[in-house]
């Protein structure tokens, strides 16, 4: 283990970081996980200060999880940043930042293993762009709650499906962790935060505003049903060069089915969308009718 600041310790081994967390459980800490790939941001940082509000102990994973990511997706590029991470982490008082290497999370290769898989929710949205990403997410996840056998793991409302999923899991699986979602944190103009983002320029940093304008678009129409709220938010996409709509769906936050049109109440607005090859997603909570 690496003394990074006072009390924030770098850790790679499964090993090291069960001894340590068993420790402080001994003292009778409660323990919160904070999962991420690295690349921090404010979204991310607004989840470890949650963390650091509910628990004694705040562990934080950085671990770019090749399971979720499709062969023609930017796992070899994804951008990494581990010192300033850690820096950043260390001065939010985190106890451990577990960050360990591929083979050890995956020793038998990132193929060979037992997986978890997501069912039905987990093809739909985000899991039709991008085939088997949630049952990636949810095995790294899996693993992690075992690793570090948290309390409560924090999670962002930015990847709503995602949060959707973890907790359907925690359910269908029995695992004794509480699942926190913190908002999700935007830059002034709304662009919601994404460790994506840095692969924007100038033009395309502008065009990505198109996905809060649609879910304000669809905010504004959502006193008219959800078809008007769905046909208004699309056409905020209207024309804009370099950007190309994957999906605008509306759905029941308790089920995460697109709702029909005579659905009123609480619901879900979900974007996906290129600017350029940078694939964003954002959503929005509306009340219909
Ligand atoms: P990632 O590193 O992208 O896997 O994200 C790690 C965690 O940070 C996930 O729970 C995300 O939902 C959360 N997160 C990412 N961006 C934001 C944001 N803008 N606001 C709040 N949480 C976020």
């Amino acid at each position: 283990m690496t003394e990074v600041a006072a009390g924030t310790r770098t850790v790679t081994t499964i090993a090291e970081l069960r001894a340590l967390v068993a420790g402080r459980r001994a003292d009778g800490a409660s323990v919160a996980l904070v999962p991420t790939m690295g690349a921090l941001h404010d979204g991310h940082l607004a989840l470890v200060r949650r963390a650091r509000e509910l628990a004694d102990v705040v562990v934080v994973s950085i671990f770019v999880n090749p399971l979720q990511f499709g062969p023609n997706e930017d796992l070899e590029r994804y951008p990494r940043t581990f010192e300033t991470d850690v820096a950043a982490l260390a001065g939010l008082g985190v106890d451990a930042v577990f960050a360990p290497g591929v083979d050890e999370m995956y020793p038998r290769g990132a193929d060979g293993g037992t997986t978890v898989h997501a069912g039905p929710i987990g093809a739909r949205y985000e899991g039709a762009s991008r085939p088997g990403h949630f049952d990636g997410m949810l095995t790294v996840v899996a693993k992690l709650f075992g690793i570090a056998q948290p309390d409560l793991a924090v999670f962002g409302q930015k990847d709503a499906q995602q949060v959707f999923l973890v907790s359907r899991m925690v359910v269908d699986l029995d695992l004794p962790v509480r699942i926190e979602t913190v908002p999700t944190v935007r830059e002034p103009d709304g662009l919601a935060l994404s460790s994506r983002n840095r692969y924007l320029g100038p033009d395309q940093r502008q065009a990505a505003l198109v996905l809060v304008e649609s879910l304000r678009a669809a905010e504004a129409a959502a006193g008219d049903g959800p078809s008007e709220l769905l046909a208004e938010g699309v056409a905020a996409f209207g024309d804009h060069d370099g950007v190309s709509l994957d999906y605008f769906v509306v759905v029941d936050p308790e089920t995460f089915l697109p709702v029909g049109d005579d659905f009123r109440g609480r619901a879900l607005v979900l974007v996906a969308a290129f600017v350029g090859s940078t694939r964003l997603i954002d959503n929005a909570y509306v009340d219909i009718g």
